[in-house]
């Protein structure tokens, strides 16, 4: 089929749907969407809230959990609890209701049934300040995190151990500040470089040792501000440095932006790749419009956090799936679901929430081991594929529209309004942030943080500028964080100094943080570019254009693969 343009129902741009968009549609039989890609992705992320924790107690056990729901109404379970068989999980099984709208129905069903506390698969030990953590151990306010252990403060982090504050990484030891990295070892703020060591304040360096505050440099040893050093020089102009002092790491850092700016990018992070079209793909093929896409995946388009997985459209935060559309978290070798969320090792679902191992589910939420069951009630086969079919025709016959005036046939993503969380306080903000006003105008749940009273022990000023002066006593500080409750950061006002963490600046001789985990995520996210795609010219000036995600007005030297490979080898 030739591709169609069309008007998206959200944000009202034109949008293509190509030609090899059309037989997934196919396969799947589904209709064409009717939001443009970006509206379809901020449609699932407000759904995705990792950062926003909150008290409650479990529903069965009354057990203190911090949880990802703060209280709208429905209970929320410890995963044991949830997962034993002390509570009906029939008990609120509706008949189809032929008078209503079907999404309504689900909406209903979704603010009655328990809910499990927070996102958490296979062996997860000692990590409950989190959320999304999958065999794990000792993650402490880690968020997407993957068979990794003693972690702190990170997200999107993989088979890494011994790591603090590091967004988008795989394979880390004794790191801090690292982004979008892999493979590197007692590496402090390193932003996309790979397979180094003992380095600090890099970017785009692969291979190297002993090296700092230095940019697109390849297997190399004693590099200091790009200038090839003996190990006595490098040793002392680190020293010169004083980066066990805060004021010493903060200048450091200022300089280091400056490198940064006027290193060469790379159009994208795409890493042993073929056809990707998108930004942080590694070890993928024929990926289109996706970012943060790894381990051999295939097929892939217009996704975000994809692991493992193939044939996939329009889905976040995967691991190990095939054939999914709309959905999010659809983990655990899934095989075809439609427009449902953290559907864990189950097949041929749609429109579902939480089911755990089960199969042809349609409308349910919370049901385990379950088949053949439409909004929580059970049927026989028969009747089951009889009723879907109906539910299919009635969904698009009688459309849900929401108080905008968006219109979700068959095949659409829940509405913005479905979402228990407000767009503040999910991934949504963090890729396209937007104010209070504009999230208003558009239908977007907003919420102004409540006032967080804690009594603050510490302001910044008073916490010593050197590591060597930082006594055991600071563990009982409250201290107050730099940004003092800035909203934009979702920024808690405060924080605490874990003993684990004082041991690692300690032993890395590197200052404490002065901003509380949230601010530090943020701080860290100007590194890493949104989930949109612009087509620029090369800045080489070879007359080659490409799809970037660094916007036209971005300041950075952006080269196309042919010219950075050129310069950069
Ligand atoms: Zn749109
Ligand atoms: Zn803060
Ligand atoms: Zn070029």
């Amino acid at each position: 089929m030739n591709p169609e343009t069309k008007t998206c129902q959200n944000c009202k741009n034109e949008f293509t749907i190509e030609s090899d968009d059309f037989s997934f549609y196919e396969k799947m039989k589904v209709p064409p969407p009717t939001f443009c890609p970006e509206c379809r992705m901020i449609r699932r992320l407000v759904w995705r809230n990792v950062r926003s924790l909150h008290r409650r107690e479990c529903g069965l056990c009354h057990k203190i959990l911090i949880s990802m729901y703060s209280d709208d109404g429905a209970p929320v379970y410890c995963t044991e609890c949830f997962n034993g068989d002390e509570w009906d999980i029939f008990a609120h099984a509706q008949d189809i209701d032929w008078s209503k709208n079907f999404l309504a129905q689900i909406y209903e069903l979704f603010k009655l049934q328990p809910r499990v506390y927070q996102y958490r698969i296979g062996t997860v030990i000692n990590s409950d300040y989190g959320n999304s953590v999958v065999n794990s151990k000792n993650a402490y306010l880690c968020f997407s995190v993957l068979d990794s252990e003693d972690v702190m403060y990170s997200e999107n982090i993989d088979r890494s151990r011994n790591s603090i504050d590091c967004l988008s990484v795989q394979d880390l030891d004794q790191c801090s500040w690292n982004i979008i990295s892999n493979k590197n070892y007692n590496c402090h703020f390193l932003v996309s470089s790979h397979s180094c060591i003992d380095s600090y304040f890099l970017y785009d360096c692969v291979n190297c040792q002993n090296c700092c505050l230095s940019t697109n440099q390849r297997n190399q040893q004693f590099v200091f501000k790009n200038k090839k050093l003996s190990k006595e020089e490098y040793q002392e102009a680190i020293n010169n440095l004083y980066l066990d002092t805060y004021e010493g790491f903060e200048k450091a850092k200022k300089e280091f932006n400056i490198f940064y700016k006027n290193a060469i990018h790379k159009y994208a992070g795409i890493i042993a790749s073929q056809n990707a079209l998108g930004d942080i793909i590694s070890n993928s093929k024929n990926i289109y419009k996706s970012y943060d896409v790894s381990d051999s995946c295939e097929d892939i388009r217009y996704s975000n956090r994809i692991i493992k997985s193939k044939e996939m459209f329009d889905c976040s935060f995967v691991l190990s799936g095939e054939l999914v559309y709309e959905c999010l978290s659809a983990s655990g070798n899934t095989f075809k679901q439609i427009c449902s969320i953290f559907c864990l090792g189950s097949k041929n679902i749609e429109y579902s929430l939480f089911c755990k191992n089960s199969s042809d589910c349609f409308g349910c939420v919370g049901l385990k081991n379950a088949q053949y069951c439409i909004l929580n009630k059970q049927y026989s086969r028969d009747e089951y594929f009889i009723f879907v079919d109906k539910i299919k025709k009635f969904m698009t016959e009688n459309l849900y529209i929401d108080s905008k005036g968006r219109k979700y046939t068959y095949g659409e993503f829940y509405p913005f309004e479905f979402s228990p969380y407000h767009y503040n306080e999910t991934l949504a903000l963090d890729n396209f942030p937007i104010g209070k006003e504009e999230a208003l105008t558009l239908g977007y749940p907003w919420k102004e943080r409540e006032d967080r009273s804690h009594a603050i022990t510490l302001v910044v000023d008073n916490v010593p500028d050197s590591i060597h002066e930082v006594s055991e006593s600071i563990l009982t500080e409250v201290i107050a964080c730099s940004n003092g409750g800035n909203q934009e950061y979702q920024c808690t006002t405060a924080f605490k100094i874990m003993p684990a963490e004082l041991q690692f600046y300690k032993q890395k001789n590197l200052p404490l943080p002065r901003y509380c985990s949230n601010c530090r995520h943020y701080q860290r996210l100007i590194y890493k570019n949104s989930m949109q795609l612009y087509t620029r010219q090369c800045m080489n000036g070879c007359g080659n254009t490409f799809q970037s995600t660094y916007a036209p007005n971005r300041p950075e030297k952006v080269y196309c693969e042919a010219c950075y490979q050129k310069e950069v080898s």
